[in-house]
């Protein structure tokens, strides 16, 4: 059990895993390793870089500066999140237990652009499979998504549903033994029904009937972790007060996931305070 784990080892994950571990807690970095950072070429608006640095350079110097304070941290990718007494992360390979949890998974990417999703919302599409399975017991739903998130979604609805689609919409599904369900792999052109969703309908013209379809493209953000546990969401960003604390007690969120200004030092600001807060 760690007093503290952080997942996402970008500016806010990692500054605020320094700011915990400085003030004598056990921190834990759990990262896919993937920052927005490595996408940036070069930057020359964060504070001394007189000759600005890359994206690279930063992001590697970050985790260097943890992993020599002795803060130690995993590569991998966490699936879901649960709070019982504690806080339980479960990624790919593993469980983990901590008594805080510090998001910091960077902006929400896992917004589609497929026909019919938006004007679906709550009337059949839903981000999370534990919040709305069980409006759909006995029914036939599809998860939308090819990795390793959308699996732990379908683990999660099958004990409940009647049936579960994968559609990955064109994608091909990642490998994994646990999955246990029909794959469609055909682009889909979009997701159809009066007033709520009845089927969706793929590129070629073909269509299955559906009662819902659970969205988990992508790894899972900042926010599809904040929703299992009911912290609230607002415009896409999850909602923090200025101590970086969501409204679920122990759970801290910093960064981009926030949303405001997508920057690295504002990612800094919020890993640092979340870092502090979490001790109190
Ligand atoms: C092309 C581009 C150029 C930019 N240029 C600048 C610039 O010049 N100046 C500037 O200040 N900012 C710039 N930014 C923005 C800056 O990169 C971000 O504001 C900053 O990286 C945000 O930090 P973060 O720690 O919140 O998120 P990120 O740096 O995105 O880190 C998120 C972390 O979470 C991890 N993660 C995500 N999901 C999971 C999961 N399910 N399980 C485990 N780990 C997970 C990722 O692997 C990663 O380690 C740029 C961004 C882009 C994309």
């Amino acid at each position: 059990m760690y007093d503290v784990i952080v997942v996402g080892s970008g500016p806010a994950g990692i500054t605020a895993s320094i700011y915990a571990k400085r003030r004598n807690l056990s921190v834990l970095i759990i990262s896919k390793n993937e920052s927005a950072l490595q996408k940036t070429d070069k930057i020359e608006n964060y504070y001394g870089f007189p000759n600005g640095t890359t994206g690279k350079e930063l992001y590697e110097n970050g985790i260097k500066q943890a992993q020599n304070l002795g803060i130690e941290l995993i590569e991998d990718e966490i699936v879901s999140l649960k709070f019982l007494n504690t806080f339980e992360l479960e990624t790919v390979n593993s469980k983990y237990e901590a008594k805080s949890v510090i998001l910091a998974t960077g902006a929400n990417r896992n917004s589609s652009k497929i026909n019919g999703i938006k004007e679906f919302e709550g009337k059949g599409v839903s981000y999370c499979a534990v919040c709305d399975a069980y409006f759909f017991k006995g029914k036939d739903v599809a998860v939308l998504g090819s990795g390793n998130y959308a699996i732990s979604e379908l683990q999660q609805l099958k004990p409940i549903v009647k049936s579960v689609t994968i559609l990955t919409n064109g994608n091909k599904i990642v490998e994994n033994r646990s999955i246990q369900a029909d794959i469609i792999e055909k682009p889909i052109r979009s997701f159809r029904g009066e007033n709520k969703i009845q089927e969706v309908e793929f590129e070629d013209n073909t269509k299955k009937e559906i009662s819902a379809v659970f969205i988990a493209q992508g790894t899972a953000s900042s926010n599809d972790l904040a929703r299992k546990i009911g912290a609230r969401i607002e415009n896409d960003h999850i909602v923090v007060n200025q101590n970086m604390e969501t409204t679920v007690k122990g759970l801290f969120a910093c960064g981009d996931c926030t949303g405001g200004l997508l920057q690295i030092s504002k990612a800094v600001y919020e890993g640092a305070t979340a870092g502090l807060s979490v001790l109190k």
